[in-house]
């Protein structure tokens, strides 16, 4: 038994729709140290018998026995290793990777089969000093001449010390001289291994190998020298199985392959990763400039928008705040917003109220009260605004009539909530600066009134105030607009006390009920004018409008009110009655006395808590104070809050995220685009690279390996573009900055982190890496043999 065995080894190639026999029943045996030489014209099936020796080509019926073992059953990583471990092959048209100096041509072998550096290293360099070529180790194979080049596949193939040389007419393209030193390191060779020669010229064969076998259209025509029967006994004793280890490309090797590829393309590398880089760097300045707002609006929650309170009102519902706005946008084409001019305009207010109204229940009242306890830390101060009810006329023009503080459709939404400020008649905050925050003053001389004889004018943006407000004033329906100096200064409001306005007879206490009246009242001494000191309209910017239209007045009013109320006789009467006296009926339940003094103004009722944190985190503790109340309540006992802070830092995200949705958009497309690209030219680098996919598989490596040769590429570009990308985008982070600090004064806030940086590398090489996985495949998949035979 041989060193290695054909058995009846037939092979046909499909062309179409017929198949070719290249190979007939070919039965051969090969001596462990010979050196055989295949003559046969061209197109008899020499080369496809060397592929199939080699491995890299596969037999479709027969054996191929190597050291006694059959290979029927050879997996693809066992033809691998043997590639790897047992053959070395010497092309006629060399088969060197041109990118790769000549040292590391040799020791790409080593690589696969997991030698070290140094050892491959000092191996490479003595095969490559054995075929004479010392001087020339560090050259490119072009750089060398023909003969050269041959030398150095030689080393390659013996590098590995195989036991097989399988040489395809290596001296087909040398002259003659040159071939001469060619066949005598083969000759060499064969003194200790099998040489299997395929030549066209008669002489060489002749000259240097030891046995000859003539082919011809797929058969053996005549062999010089086959094995005889005592040569079979004589192998019989030492079947020695050569161990095959699995061959593997290391990273690293893949890595510097494709590193040394690329670098013999600088030109189309860089723009290619200078295009990838564009994505990136789309990526890089939205991720800079959103992070850089994000953290600028941080910092204006915590210096300034601390200051806001969170607010609880009883009127919330007549505030549209998802809307930002008041509540009826839909008519509103017949005004402009926020207008130069200082006319005010009247306008049909068809009220859409949201479902949800707070009840500042005395439970929630003692539960504010508590909290001071609970977290003192976070409370800074907590206020209260106060509805009163009050006996107001005004006198407009001619005529005096009573002032309806509560719109028709706040009534009616909520009849139980008698006593409450309601919508046209409200408590100012006592914070001004808080105020002036969010409202600007329009008209001259216009300021927030102080006194507890002063009041102002609230507007929409639109400058108007529902119809039913100035109906209220007994202002002309037909009065389309007024102008803010028919209010401003004017005392149109009187405050009558309730001695003047309630009168007794036998039956008890009643109200004026006629014009008359009214107007006999706002002629006496008695009572309070009160004047109009300004318009109040809110910000363009402000988050929501705080005030509803109509009338706001200064704690020092609600106060003179209900002193005023208290002292009065009907509400001293009221206190030890135990019937309602303006409707003579019995009290219906203990807090019917009380109902009964909120209507004369004895008794304020609660219509807004303000609680001001101290800090911007105290906020978040107050908030969860409050939220603890809901737990466990119906949603209409639930208590709703405001964090004007919030709700300004919500829409300044929405807005910084809006943007950032819309950039990272096309820094998607851009990416997107880079990606198809990248794939693109892996699947050119896989097309240009197909002569060293069949050089790598014929020295032993793996689909797998391959792959990882063009996935090396492309990360390796991926990294180019990502770095590429986060240099520039940091380089033109300077001068974004430098326009928006000009623009707004404000510096440094585009600012890319170097974990976003890192993430955005790695992020590109990972995207590269899956644009170039289909083209790596099909290099992987290629098939050796034809990948040997492209130029
Ligand atoms: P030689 O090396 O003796 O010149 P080859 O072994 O290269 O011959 O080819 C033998 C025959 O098989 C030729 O006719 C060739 O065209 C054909 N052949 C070789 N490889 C293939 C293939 N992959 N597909 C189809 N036909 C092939
Ligand atoms: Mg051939």
């Amino acid at each position: 038994m041989g060193k290695l065995k054909l058995v009846n080894i037939d092979k046909s190639y499909q062309i179409g729709n017929s198949y070719l026999n290249v190979l007939k029943q070919i039965s051969l045996e090969f001596r462990e140290s010979e050196f055989v030489s295949i003559l046969g014209p061209s197109g008899s099936g020499k080369t496809t018998l060397l592929n199939i020796i080699g491995g890299l080509d596969q037999y479709d019926l027969g054996d191929l026995v190597i050291n006694g073992n059959s290979t029927k059953h050879f997996k693809n990583r066992d033809w691998d290793a043997y590639r790897n471990r047992s053959i070395g092959f010497v092309f006629q048209n060399y088969n060197l990777i041109t990118h790769q100096s000549v040292l590391q041509n040799v020791e790409i072998a080593m690589t696969l089969s997991g030698v070290s550096t140094s050892e491959r290293k000092e191996r490479a360099q003595k095969a490559l000093e054995e075929v004479g070529l010392k001087e020339h180790i560090n050259k490119r194979p072009n750089q060398l001449s023909g003969g050269q080049m041959q030398r150095v596949a030689i080393a390659r193939a013996l590098v590995n010390n195989p036991d097989i040389i399988l040489a395809d007419e290596p001296t087909g393209a040398l002259d003659s001289k040159t071939s001469t030193q060619v066949m005598e390191i083969l000759k060499d060779v064969a003194k200790t291994r099998l040489v299997i020669m395929v030549t066209h010229n008669e002489e060489i064969a002749e000259a240097y190998s030891t046995r000859i076998i003539r082919f011809l259209d797929g058969k053996i025509q005549s062999d010089s020298h086959p094995l005889t029967g005592d040569e079979d006994e004589q192998h019989k004793e030492a079947p020695k199985a050569k161990k095959r280890n699995k061959t593997s490309m290391s990273l690293f090797t893949a890595l510097s392959l494709s590193f040394k590829n690329l670098l013999t393309k600088k030109g189309r590398t860089i723009l290619t990763a200078f295009a990838g880089s564009i994505g990136i760097i789309g990526v890089a300045l939205v991720l800079a400039l959103s992070n850089g707002l994000s953290n600028q609006l941080d910092v204006m929650q915590g210096d300034t928008l601390a200051n806001f309170p969170i607010m609880i009102d009883t009127n919330e519902q007549l505030v549209d705040f998802e809307q930002m706005g008041p509540p009826n946008q839909e008519d509103n084409d017949d005004y402009e917003e926020y207008p130069e001019d200082t006319t005010i305009y009247r306008y049909d207010n068809a009220d859409s109220l949201s479902a949800h109204a707070n009840l500042l229940t005395d439970d929630f009242l003692d539960y504010v009260e508590q909290m001071e306890a609970e977290i003192p830390e976070a409370i800074d101060n907590i206020s209260y605004t106060r509805g009163v009810e009050v006996n107001l006329l005004a006198q407009a023009n001619d005529q005096v009539v009573k002032f309806e503080t509560i719109s028709q459709a706040m009534t009616a939404a909520m009849p139980d909530m008698n006593g409450d400020g309601g919508v046209y008649w409200q408590e100012m905050p006592t914070d001004q600066d808080f105020i002036l925050d969010m409202y600007d003053l329009i008209g001259e001389n216009s300021r927030l009134p102080e006194a507890s004889d002063e009041v102002a004018l609230v507007i929409d943006s639109y400058n108007r105030i529902s119809a039913e407000f100035f109906d209220n004033l007994g202002l002309d329906e037909n009065e389309e607009s007024y102008d803010v100096t028919d209010f401003i200064g004017e005392s149109i409001l009187k405050i009558v006390p309730n001695d003047q306005y309630y009168s007794e007879d036998e039956n008890g206490f009643f109200a004026p009920a006629n014009p008359t009246s009214y107007e006999a009242l706002f002629e006496e001494e008695t009572g309070k004018n009160l004047v109009i000191t300004g318009v109040l309209r809110v910000k363009e910017d402000a988050a929501t409008s705080y005030f509803s239209e109509g009338f706001i007045y200064p704690e020092a009013l609600t106060d003179y009110i209900v002193a005023d109320a208290q002292s009065s006789e009907i509400a001293q009467a009221q206190e030890d009655a135990d019937i309602d006296l303006l409707t003579n009926t019995p009290f219906q339940n203990d807090d019917a006395k009380d109902q009964a003094l909120i209507r004369l103004g004895a008794i304020t009722t609660p219509t807004g808590i303000d609680i001001y944190p101290t800090h911007f985190e105290g906020k978040d503790e107050i908030k969860a104070y409050l939220d603890d109340y809901n737990v466990d309540l119906d949603e209409e006992d639930q208590i709703v809050y405001i964090d004007l802070a919030e709700m300004l830092g919500d829409i300044m995200t929405d807005m910084i995220n809006t943007v950032t949705y819309v950039l990272v958009g096309f820094a998607a497309i851009s990416l997107v685009v880079s990606t198809i690209m990248i794939g693109i030219i892996t699947y050119v680098s896989v097309i240009e690279r197909t002569k060293e996919i069949g050089i790598l598989r014929s020295v032993g490596a793996r689909k797998k390996d391959i792959s990882r040769v063009f996935n090396a590429e492309t990360l390796i570009v991926g990294f180019v573009a990502g770095s590429l990308g986060v240099t520039i985008s940091y380089l033109l982070i300077l001068p974004i900055n430098n326009l928006i600090e000009q623009l707004t004064d404000i510096a440094d806030v585009a600012s890319l982190n170097i974990v976003a940086a890192v993430v955005l590398v790695v992020g590109s090489m990972i995207l590269t890496l899956i644009a170039g996985v289909i083209p790596a495949r099909m290099g992987a998949k290629k098939d050796p043999v034809e990948a040997l035979r492209t130029e």
